[in-house]
């Protein structure tokens, strides 16, 4: 009997390349919040575990349920051992692509093709969805997928007239097509992710799982694509959270990395009542909130559920900045989210703050500065999660730079070679004004946390190593 056979490919991130000093800034920031996470029985992010790109395991899930038979390897692009060795047997090849990664997701189809032409190349994520046509320039690749991977993959798989598949892109003759609508999933139709892709223990990962895809809102600088709302099955995910807590080692953060987990709330409070009974005594939880969504009732059920640390997206505190980006909150509303966590949970808080959004100018540099100084002194909140504002291809700040004031000026593959390289400047900033102003951000941070460290902390930080920074 033919069984198709397909490797998968995953990019979730590449190991960024940091300049000495923001690595040692970077390293002492997290040094610092892995020491007051402890008080809570908590810990940051595991920066040596592996990440995975969740997309590709929920794709693995279905097609082994429409396609019998089918056997699927995965390999992360640092260690491509297991499909190298097998290159001449896979049909397929489906690579999963952030657009920064243009360069190294064509560094690899070309060697696939190399060593076995007959293999068919596939790219997913957001690089092809953005910018089809540049991928499929390149004669290593043989057809793009755009936004969600499971229909369009599963048909381009089951040999449907390709120009009958939504969301795909293609060569025909010497002609690029690309088949623009979409056939999203359907609501509770949302496969889980398939671990048994993994060879190793899935201690060594990093855990994030989806509740649902889709958001409502449209952030300027977001590159979101995930169509309209739908949620998984509850049952689907207690399933995974049991399998989860059976594997995991006690104490592991797992990471809800919805966009708005409580925007049901009857859903919502469903999910975290079955959460609640299902005795998940390995595993804490992680959740990213919208102010706007943030009520006493939906942050007592989290913190009832075992929600250590709660994120808010808060990106700036000055509202014409957070209009300009499109954010559709004022920062009172920030504020008030802020302090009913607080109020009602034990749990951490964390909050995303964005460094140089369009808008900003030296006056509200100095507001955030000194408002995120006031929020960790007053404890107000825990952790500060800064980033200079990257245009990533895909937001509408990216697709119309001048109206927001920006010119690109450096390209993603020199990003890729320095993580801290301003992309852009604008009348206001130019790239070392952006690179200074990053090391100001991280160093008022970690002085500010420093500062609100008592002595019995302190000690554990190796701090010696910061002398002179
Ligand atoms: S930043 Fe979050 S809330 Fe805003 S558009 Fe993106 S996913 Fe939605």
């Amino acid at each position: 009997m033919f069984c198709l056979r397909i490797g998968l490919i995953d990019i979730p991130s590449v190991p960024f390349v940091q300049p000495k000093y923001f690595e040692r800034l970077n390293r002492l920031k997290c040094e610092l919040e892995d020491v007051w996470a402890e008080t809570k029985g908590a810990s940051v992010i595991n920066y040596t575990k592996k990440t995975f790109s969740i997309g590709l395991l929920t794709l693995s899930t279905y097609l082994k349920t429409n396609i019998k038979g089918i056997k699927i390897d995965y390999c992360n692009y640092l260690d491509l051992n297991k499909i190298n060795s097998n290159i001449k047997k896979y049909d397929y090849i489906g690579i999963t692509a952030k657009s920064p990664f243009l360069s190294i997701v064509l560094n690899i189809a070309k060697n696939i093709k190399k060593s076995n032409p007959n293999i068919k190349v596939v790219i997913g994520g957001s690089g092809p969805t953005n910018d089809p046509k540049t991928y499929l320039k390149s004669k290593f690749v043989d057809f793009v997928v755009l936004e969600e991977g499971e229909i369009s993959f599963l048909k381009l798989l089951t040999s449907k007239p390709l120009s009958k598949i939504n969301g795909i892109g293609y060569k025909q003759k010497d002609r690029i097509v690309i088949n623009k609508s979409i056939t999203y999933l359907g609501n509770e139709r949302i496969p889980t992710s398939d671990y048994s892709l993994f060879d190793d223990d899935l201690n060594n990962y990093n855990i994030n799982i989806t509740y649902m895809r889709g958001c409502l809102y449209n952030c300027a600088f977001c590159a979101k694509f995930q169509g309209p709302i739908r949620f998984r099955k509850t049952t689907d995910i207690i399933a995974e959270l049991k399998f989860l807590n059976k594997h995991l080692l006690p104490n592991t953060p797992i990471h809800f990395s919805d966009n708005i987990i409580c925007i049901d709330v009857n859903r919502f409070v469903k999910l975290m009542n079955a959460i609640i009974k299902s005795n998940l005594n390995n595993l804490y939880f992680v959740c990213d909130l919208r102010a706007n969504h943030t009520t006493p009732e939906i942050v007592r059920k989290l913190d009832e559920a075992n929600f250590k640390l709660i994120n808010l997206g808060v990106e700036d505190c000055n509202d014409s900045v957070l209009h300009k980006n499109n954010k559709q909150l004022s920062y009172s509303q920030m504020k008030e989210a802020m302090q009913i966590i607080r109020d009602n949970s034990n749990a951490l808080i964390g909050v995303y703050w964005m460094i140089a959004l369009p808008g900003t100018t030296n006056k509200t540099i100095n507001q955030n500065l000194n408002e995120i100084k006031r929020l960790i002194l007053t404890k107000q909140v825990d952790f500060i999660l800064p980033s200079l504002f990257k245009p990533y291809p895909g937001s509408a700040i990216s697709n119309n730079p001048k109206k927001y004031g920006i010119k690109m000026v450096n390209s993603w593959d020199e990003w890729l070679l320095n993580y801290y390289l301003p992309l852009w400047t604008s009348n206001q900033f130019n790239v070392t004004d952006l690179s200074n102003l990053n090391k100001k951000y991280l160093k008022v941070i970690i002085d500010t946390y420093k500062e609100r460290c008592t002595k019995k902390y302190v000690k554990d930080v190796s701090f010696k190593n910061t002398i002179g920074l």
